[in-house]
């Protein structure tokens, strides 16, 4: 305790303790003092055991008594912040940090309520996700409506993060599985099927996938978030089965097929564009629409796996222009658009036969990629190795 000090002066009168302080500061040795005075202190702690300097202007909080400083140190420099504690409690006054008995107790009861508060906002977030979950799950899925595109999708979620006991669609962050080549088209995927209420938020998602004001989700984090399928409890399985298994019997309607082929190929290019852009270290966020277009341009004519050989040249000669003429890799990354689009024509005017690349071995097919050509379409690797059509 802080009063320890003034004890070491016990054995001296007043008069005695008042010379003492005199000649400290008159800048006499303290350890001569020291053995003159017969005091069992530091030499640098002895200023400590001088009488204690009230501040009657400053009262503890929790005792109500004026607050105590010990007498200024003849070493200590000017910008030592004098420290004020109470001898009752320890109380420090004006620390960030006090750590007496009181300030820990305050802290802690700040602390429970703060958990209690954050508890009440939780279980109030808990109540909406669960009778958000109960209203739109009163209008399940008509499988028998579903499109080919909504077997698709739903089919190609299931199998990328279906929980082993068929109850949940676990995040689709938490699994390894691939539901399609690029983030942007995941984000579609879910946002299609959250949109059509074919997909419900789980009562277990995360209480951060999903956001919410005014009582209501207004938005949610697609990777994140755990879903229910939105189908009847009734045959459950049965239909998880199916749907999990597509086995399409009826004839995909031409412009369709075109289209979901069209949305594959392009996400497998800008996929595979991005991949190579990374081994070039060229920035991918300048990519943007002019880019997106002429891939969509190219598709129409050669196919994903000769859009690879397009696209690997392209990346290649950005990178050298970079190197060579000194110029920013926004300019570089700006000429991938017109390179893959001058491949593309020159290909065609030329009449060249255009070596098709393989899959990259680190960027394997996607799920939503291999239900699309192996199950609805039935024509396996001729997805990727022809033209859309
Ligand atoms: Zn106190
Ligand atoms: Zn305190």
């Amino acid at each position: 305790m802080q009063s320890n000090y003034q004890e070491k002066l016990s054995h001296l009168t007043q008069e005695q303790i008042e010379e003492l302080m005199k000649r400290y500061y008159n800048n006499e040795k303290n350890d001569l003092l020291i053995e003159e005075y017969n005091i069992d202190i530091r030499s640098s702690l002895l200023s400590k055991t001088f009488p204690l300097k009230e501040h009657d202007d400053i009262l503890c909080p929790f005792c109500n008594i004026p607050m105590l400083s010990y007498r200024e140190s003849k070493s200590t420099s000017s910008w030592h912040k004098e420290e004020i504690f109470c001898q009752e409690c320890s109380h420090k006054h004006n620390t960030s940090f006090c750590n007496c008995l009181n300030c820990k107790k305050n802290r802690q009861i700040l602390q429970e309520i703060q958990l209690q508060e954050e508890q009440l906002i939780n279980n109030k977030k808990i109540e909406i996700i669960l009778s958000t979950f109960i209203d739109e799950s009163e209008e399940s899925i008509d499988l028998d409506t579903l499109t080919i595109q909504d077997k698709l999708y739903i089919s190609a979620l299931l199998r990328t993060s279906l929980s082993e006991d068929l109850e949940y669609i676990n995040p689709i962050s938490s699994t390894n599985l691939k539901l399609a080549p690029t983030q942007k088209y995941k984000t579609n995927i879910i946002s299609y099927l959250r949109e059509n209420n074919f997909v419900l938020f789980s009562p277990n998602t995360a209480l951060d996938s999903v956001i919410i004001e005014d009582d209501e989700i207004v938005s949610y984090y697609p990777m994140d978030a755990t879903f229910k399928l939105n189908i009847d409890l009734d045959n459950y399985e049965e239909h998880i089965q199916n749907l999990l298994h597509l086995d399409i019997i009826e004839d995909i309607d031409s412009e369709l097929k075109i289209q979901l082929w069209s949305e594959i190929a392009l996400s497998e290019c800008l996929e595979f564009l991005y991949a190579k852009m990374e081994e070039y270290n060229l920035p991918i966020d300048y990519i943007g629409d002019k880019t997106i277009s002429a891939l969509k341009e190219s598709l129409k004519h050669f196919s994903t796996s000769q859009n690879f050989n397009f696209i690997w040249r392209t990346v290649k000669n950005a990178a050298a222009f970079y190197q060579k003429d000194n110029i920013s890799k926004k300019h570089a990354v700006n000429t991938i658009a017109g390179g893959i689009l001058r491949s593309c024509e020159k290909a065609k005017a030329e009449n060249w036969e255009v070596k098709g690349y393989g899959r990259d071995y680190n960027y394997p097919q996607s799920i939503i990629s291999e239900i699309f050509f192996d199950n609805i379409l039935e024509i396996g690797d001729k997805g990727f190795t022809s033209v859309i059509g």
